[in-house]
Formats: structure tokens, C-alpha cells, sequence
């Protein structure tokens, strides 16, 4: 999929998301795949508690009923509607594959792949044989090192092999923050194995005993790798030292959320005086790229890092941080001491979860994001109508056009920017279920029994097909989302919303339901993806998606002010223990949200205006729409994943953006009769969209 800098979805990327009350059921082991959806309507009054009043917690009286019938399974961070559906999605796609895996004729090419990179990736035991035996080729690379000179050949071919974020720098293909119809090399910022910066610079005792724990964790894979505890315990202070440098010269997550911090373009001359002990011209042609002109170094405080442990550090030093990186990036995929080594600190330690998940759903994942298209088309051929598109398409175009009324009728916006604003909402595109265009897969070869060499196949296929996008100009029609993903986003560079099938089913859209909840849920979606174009990060992006200011001095004064009120309200609100929301890094998401319920109200009071709609289940249609809308935040947390989403999750935790959120709509004080002073009234409201 598209390596994307700056867009923004609607959940947390990384799947995982406190309630310490429901007992943890264990991972159900007798699940079996499934070959259509169970169906879950998309308002439950089930899944409300109804003996609380809705003024007082509004999150609660709509799913109390959800937190108590559905305690976090042993293998999950969190559980939420999206978590559930996701779940479901993935024992679809199980049915699919495991079918596939057993069929031996009759395939045609994407099938043959998918079933037998499935089929290769259950035989657990073949892959318990080989032991650490696949990474090899990797540690051999990694010890015939001798100076660093011959660093850059090995960091190219370790970079188009293994999937990390690690290893020092990345090179990536993304579009010109200046011309967006042309794509160059991003060279961005990375080497960490911990999910943050913050995790090595803060000092308080919880971040101190992460950091120990990692360290341990980083040790006991390198005595995994056949290294002595004594060797194996020096190399994991190697590894914490050479991180934490880096940590400190990277940008917070706060920072990277101006465009302006991530955006420093330099020729090749100028990318060489960043790191003169890196021999630039042998990675680009070790990477198998032209030589290229353009380069936008995203962070060059942290190249100058990388220059310093270049020249400071032994070779040995480095050789270390290498191996560490490989085996952190490959233990998924070895034999079962590596995965559980792996998941008992990145899973257990760090989120809370109590038991790794079943083989199938890592290979359902795993052919999801090696595969992705291949599996995509499967997976919409089954279960995405094109009635199912053509309504959810309605449904944008009319929050859409509801957008357009919302700027004109702004009283802090003067008419030059209305006019700006209005030009970059025509010029968005809609992206509903899948890519017009399927990825072609003919390069790459999966072999039934060959796990190992599938992924690392498909990896460099998909390393390869990023990196010759560089000097290209843009394909519009991509997508950085897979058709079966439970999330949306928006891509202020592309200036396009993108909702995958996945995200378009029962409960988030159910076609069986009256319009309220269905507006008040996927409506509220599609107006938080497009609202997204103009929150304090998108609203820097013009049109044509080129980061240029297109805002009088007065109008950008008017919206901070507007955005700080947002900022300041979810600064008060605690995520767990004695920690707040980061508002800063939360800012977009909550502006977001506050400003597509509104959207989503103006598109549902505009489709069924005339119409005579009758109360359901007890509640007015104006009800309907404000529980739809906070029955797709249902969630249970583990409190160990809420204190690491505080530090890496833009988004509020779910109850806060369905409380933080319609303590600010006048409409939600009305529908429900509340009261001034009561908890759900907030007296002065804010509003930026
Ligand atoms: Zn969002």
C-alpha cells in the first residue's frame, strides 16, 4: 500500500486500542471460519444502559450495555464495535483463504498466491523446524561488515527485505509537499524499537521500568539468536544506547504534526553534507534507483544523529543494532521461541494482552498486507454490493454539499477563503470500497511450502513497487488502505477520502436501518474524514493537495482561536491513571469529530426534511442519530494499552469522543431535554466547522 506521511484515519492504524470489571474470556479456540456475516443492527438498544440518564454520561447510557456484554477477549489489547467487525471480516477472509489453501486446481494466479501463502503460513510446524535458520542470509550480510563504507549496500538490501521502520533511516516514495503531481524520495526518520520517542526522554518510573523491561526483552532475543547472556546482555545496552541517541534528536509526535517540521528539500549534494560518512550514491544504486535529484530529508537533526553514531561508533556497535532491528522486524515469522519472546514484550508488557493470537488470524493479517489487493478483490467480490457502493456514495455526496451551506454560512470566515475552501471541498474525491485499478502481482512468486520465502518475496515486491514510484508522477488511483479494513482516512496530499469495504457493513452501516443511526455512524465518518481536509493540519494543504497557505491573516487568526477551544477542553479529560489526553497530538481527530456529527446532522435533517419520522425502540429519530453515533465508539480498554495509545494514538479514547463531542452540539441538548449544568451541557460550546 501507499507509504503515507501525513494521512490521517479514523482509528488508531496499529489495530490495538479499562475496564478491569468483566472477567477475560480466553481466546476462543474453537472458532471456525465463517462464509457470511453474522448480522449486528446497527443501533442495539441491548448494547445502551438505559438506567442512566443520557445528560449525565451520554457514552455510558449508549453502551453500557456493549462494555458489560463484551469483556476484552484474552488475545486482544481492546475490544470495540470496529475490533468485533474486524474480527468477523477476518474469519470471512479465513473462509476464503482456507479453501483456497486446499484447492489445488482451478485456481487462477491471485488465488493460487493467496491459498498457498495461507497454507504456508499455518504449517507451523515446518516453521518450529527452522528454527533462526532463516535469518541467515541477514546476519551474514550484517557480520561481513568491516567498515562503514560497506554500510550502505548492506542498509539497501536490508531495507527492500525485512518490514521496519528500523535500521536507522528509511528511503520512501511520497508525493512533493510542493507539487503533488510528482512523487521524489522521502528520506524519513526511524530506528527505534520502541512504539515512541517519548518512551527513551521521559524520566518518570513507569517509562523507566518500560525501558528496563525492553532492555531484558532485547537481551533474551539475542541469547535466542545463540548469543551468551553475558554477550547478549552487553549488546542490549548497546542497542538501548544507540536508540536513545536517536530518540532525542527525533521530532515528537506533536512536532511531525506540522507539515512545515517535516519538510526540507535538498539535492543529492545537500543530502550528502547532512551525513558525509554515508555514501549516498552507493545506497541509491544498491537500492536499485536511478540517481536521484530531489530528496526531502523529513527530520535533519536526526540525520546529523545518524552521522555522529556513524562516526563515533564502532563497527561492532553498529553490527548490534543491525542484528537486534532484523530479529525484532523477523521474529513474527520464525519459529515459535521468537514469537512468543516477541509478542510477551510488545503485546504483553507494553499493552496488557494476556494471550497471543491464534495462528489463523496472524496469517488472515499477514496475507492482508502482503497480498493485499489480491486478497481485496475476494473479499469485495463477496461482500460489497454495488447498491451498498452507490448508497454510501449518496450518503458523501450529501454531507458534502452539507459542507459546502456549513462555509458559506460561517460568520468568522471572510469571502476569499470561503472561495478557497469551497475550491478544495469540489476538488476532493470520494474513494468508496476499492481501487478502480488492482495492483498486478505477476512478479511475484509464492510457493506452497516456502513460508519464509514468500514473505520475504512479497516484501521486496512491495519495497520494489514503492520505490519505483520515485520520479514518477502521481497515480491518483491509489489506495493506503485494504478493501477488508475496519477504517477510513483522509490524505491531504492525494485531497481524497478513502472508505474501504470493510468499514461499509453492519453495525457501522446497515442497510436494514432507519436513516438516523446510519447518518448519526458511517455519516458522522465520512463528515470526520472530510473535515479532515480542513483541521489544523489539512487546512495547510491547498486544492491541488500542495502544502501553500491559502488563508488571510484574519481567517487563520479566527480558526486557531476556534481549534484552541478544542484544544483546552480535551486537555482536562483523563485517559487513565493521572494521565491526560495530549490535545496537541489530538487536536485534527477532535476537530474532526465535532465537525462531521455536525456535517452528518445537516445531510440527515436535509434527507428526510418532510418526512414524518415515527420514535423506535423508545427513542425519537433525533435520539437515533446521537446512539447511532456513539454505538461505533463502544469500547473496552486494557489499561496498559490506554497509557501506550497516550503517548502514540492521535485519537481520544472513545468515550471522550462521544461526550467531548456532543456536550458541543446544541442539537444533542435538545433531542435529549437536558439541562443547564448538567454534565452532557456545556456552557460555552465549541465550534470550529
Ligand atoms: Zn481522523
Amino acid at each position: 500500500m501507499r507509504t503515507i506521511v501525513l494521512a490521517v484515519s479514523f482509528l488508531a492504524l496499529s489495530a490495538p486500542a479499562q475496564n478491569s470489571r468483566p472477567p477475560a474470556p480466553p481466546a476462543q479456540s474453537d472458532e471456525k471460519p465463517i462464509t457470511s456475516f453474522p448480522y449486528t443492527p446497527g443501533l442495539d438498544v441491548l448494547s445502551m444502559d438505559k438506567t442512566i440518564d443520557p445528560c449525565v454520561d451520554f457514552y455510558q447510557y449508549s453502551c453500557g450495555g456493549w462494555m458489560k456484554n463484551n469483556p476484552i477477549p484474552a488475545d486482544q489489547a481492546r475490544w470495540s464495535v470496529y475490533g468485533k467487525l474486524y474480527q468477523d471480516n477476518q474469519r470471512f477472509l479465513w473462509g476464503i483463504l482456507d479453501q483456497l489453501a486446499k484447492q489445488k486446481a482451478g485456481r487462477d494466479p491471485n488465488q493460487q498466491k493467496i491459498g498457498d501463502f495461507f497454507g504456508a503460513c499455518m504449517d507451523e510446524a515446518a516453521v518450529n523446524k527452522l528454527g533462526a535458520a532463516p535469518l541467515k542470509p541477514y546476519m551474514d550480510r550484517i557480520g561481513g561488515l568491516k567498515t562503514v563504507a560497506d554500510l550502505p549496500a548492506v542498509l539497501a538490501f536490508l531495507h527492500t527485505s525485512i518490514e521496519t521502520s528500523g535500521l536507522l533511516f528509511r528511503l520512501t516514495a511520497n508525493q512533493d509537499f510542493e507539487n503533488s503531481e510528482s512523487v521524489i524520495a522521502f528520506a524519513g526518520a526511524g530506528g527505534l524499537g520502541l512504539p515512541d520517542r517519548d518512551y527513551y526522554t521521559k524520566d518518570d518510573e513507569r517509562s523507566k521500568d518500560i525501558r528496563a523491561k525492553y532492555v531484558a526483552h532485547v537481551q533474551r532475543m539475542f541469547e535466542l539468536l545463540g548469543d551468551t547472556p553475558d554477550v547478549a546482555k552487553r549488546e542490549a545496552a548497546t542497542v538501548m544506547d544507540v536508540e536513545a541517541a536517536l530518540a532525542k534528536a527525533s521530532l515528537t509526535r506533536v512536532e511531525r504534526r506540522e507539515p512545515h517540521n517535516l519538510f526540507h528539500k535538498v539535492d543529492f549534494k545537500g543530502l550528502q553534507e547532512l551525513t558525509p560518512d554515508f555514501d549516498w550514491a552507493m545506497y541509491v544504486k544498491s537500492s536499485g534507483l536511478a540517481p536521484q535529484t530531489a530528496f526531502n530529508v523529513t527530520e535533519p537533526a536526526f540525520y546529523k544523529e545518524v552521522e555522529h553514531q556513524l562516526k563515533t561508533r564502532p563497527m561492532a556497535d553498529l553490527q548490534t543494532y543491525l542484528r537486534w532491528h532484523t530479529v525484532r522486524a523477523e521474529a513474527p515469522f520464525l519459529s515459535s521461541e521468537f514469537v512468543l519472546e516477541n509478542f510477551n514484550f510488545f503485546s504483553k508488557t507494553l499493552r496488557g494482552v494476556p494471550q497471543l493470537r491464534p495462528r489463523w488470524k496472524r496469517c488472515v493479517s499477514l496475507v492482508d498486507a502482503q497480498l493485499g489487493d489480491a486478497l481485496g478483490q475476494e473479499f469485495v467480490k463477496r461482500a460489497f454490493s454495488p447498491e451498498l457502493k452507490q448508497k454510501t456514495l449518496t450518503m458523501t455526496k450529501q454531507i458534502q454539499e452539507a459542507m459546502a451551506r456549513d462555509i458559506e454560512s460561517l460568520t468568522w470566515m471572510g469571502p476569499r477563503t470561503k472561495q478557497q475552501a469551497l475550491e478544495k471541498l469540489h476538488r476532493m474525491v470520494n474513494k468508496i470500497g476499492y481501487p478502480d485499478k488492482w495492483r498486478d502481482y505477476a512478479a511475484v512468486q509464492v510457493k506452497a511450502m516456502d513460508f519464509l520465502g514468500n514473505v520475504e518475496r512479497t516484501t521486496q515486491f512491495k519495497a520494489r513497487y514503492e520505490l519505483d514510484k520515485i520520479g514518477k508522477p502521481v497515480d491518483h488511483t491509489e489506495w493506503g488502505m485494504t478493501p477488508p479494513t475496519v477504517n477510513a482516512y483522509y490524505d491531504p496530499q492525494m485531497n481524497d477520502i478513502n472508505f474501504p469495504a470493510g468499514v461499509l457493513q453492519p453495525p457501522l452501516y446497515d442497510p436494514k436501518m432507519d436513516d438516523a443511526p446510519n447518518y448519526g455512524n458511517t455519516g458522522g465518518t465520512i463528515g470526520h474524514e472530510l473535515t479532515h481536509g480542513f483541521d489544523d493540519e489539512g487546512r495547510q494543504f491547498d486544492a491541488h493537495g500542495n502544502l501553500k497557505d491559502w488563508w488571510t491573516e484574519q481567517d487563520a487568526r479566527a480558526f486557531t482561536a476556534r481549534a484552541q477551544c478544542v484544544v483546552d477542553q480535551y486537555a482536562q479529560y483523563t485517559v487513565v491513571d493521572d494521565i491526560k489526553i495530549n490535545s496537541k497530538l489530538t487536536e485534527g481527530e477532535d476537530i474532526a469529530d465535532l465537525g462531521g456529527l455536525i456535517l452528518a446532522w445537516m445531510a440527515w435533517k436535509d434527507q428526510t426534511s418532510g418526512q414524518q419520522l415515527t420514535p423506535r425502540d423508545g427513542l425519537t429519530p433525533d435520539q437515533r442519530f446521537f446512539v447511532g453515533y456513539a454505538q461505533w465508539a463502544c469500547t473496552n480498554d486494557r489499561a496498559e494499552n490506554l497509557r501506550a495509545n497516550a503517548i502514540t494514538d492521535p485519537h481520544s479514547p472513545g468515550k471522550y469522543r462521544v461526550n467531548g463531542l456532543v456536550v458541543n452540539m446544541p442539537e444533542f441538548e435538545k433531542s435529549f431535554s437536558c439541562k443547564a449544568g448538567q454534565p452532557m451541557v456545556k456552557e460555552d460550546r465549541c465550534r470550529v466547522w
